[in-house]
């Protein structure tokens, strides 16, 4: 009698789920939690090279304050426009979760800051957890998203290696579990350490740097610009920062 042992099975589940325990929200452990959400660039900087190609400190060694960022390839997006969206929309989501979000820059027709300002931002509003948001500009021939980490620099990224490394990981779980597909031209997995990265290095609260999609590939281009696509990504970057927090915790 399949039909009576399909009712059994659902009486059950529904028992089993209303024996859950009530604080099993998933984004709980964001309520009361600083968040830095650093937009990648910014729409002024093209236009102003005189700011952006000047040297800063980049954690051991100077490196230019920001570059100009990518755009896809008909120059119809261009990635601060990309980067500054989703940031938004993933500021707007985190607020209503109940956390205190920290943006590196206001709007998208500013230059700057440079990247030791945008690590400065996070450690002196003494963040949880910062997260940068950017798309790469890679081979047209190559898909997909990847998370950078911290690699160990010593003198600086040593206390935020490996709880960085944790928030990489729940970062990309919430990334696959939301249908986006890991890296085929770069990285290894949807992931890599670097320690090139003056926003990663001058960091003193654990932090990553989401590539989420290659801007010169057409398939990738066309989600980049769907605000749909967009909101769900938002929707998925929050996912992992809450589960984050709520391991840290
Ligand atoms: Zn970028």
């Amino acid at each position: 009698m399949p039909s009576l042992l399909a009712a059994l099975v659902l009486l059950f589940s529904l028992a089993a789920a209303s024996s859950a325990p009530v604080d099993s929200n998933p984004l709980a452990a964001l309520k009361g939690k600083t968040v830095l959400v650093d937009p990648g660039h910014n729409g002024g900087n093209a236009a102003h090279p005189e700011i952006i190609d000047k040297l800063v400190p980049a954690g051991g060694f100077r490196k230019e304050c920001d570059t100009t960022g990518t755009a896809t390839n008909d120059e119809r997006l261009t990635e601060p426009a990309f980067n500054w969206d989703v940031a938004r929309r993933l500021t707007k989501l985190l607020r209503a979760a109940g956390a205190k979000v920290v943006l590196t820059r206001g709007n998208n027709s500013g230059v700057g800051p440079c990247i030791n300002k945008r690590a400065a931002i996070g450690n002196k509003a003494g963040a949880d957890v910062a997260i940068s948001i950017h798309a790469d500009g890679g081979d047209p021939g190559g898909r997909g998203f990847h998370v950078i980490r911290p690699g160990l620099v010593r003198g600086y990224t040593g206390p935020i290696v490996k709880p960085s490394y944790a928030l990489a990981k729940d970062v990309r779980a919430s990334l696959d579990a939301a249908g986006l597909v890991r890296a085929n031209y770069i990285a290894r997995n949807g992931m890599i350490a670097r320690k090139d990265l003056g926003g990663l290095n001058l960091s003193k609260v654990p932090k990553v740097l989401t590539e989420l999609g290659n801007m010169r590939n057409a398939g990738d281009a066309r989600h980049l610009k769907s605000a749909k696509w967009r909101e769900h990504v938002a929707r998925a970057l929050r996912s992992g920062l809450a589960k984050y927090l709520a391991d840290a915790q």
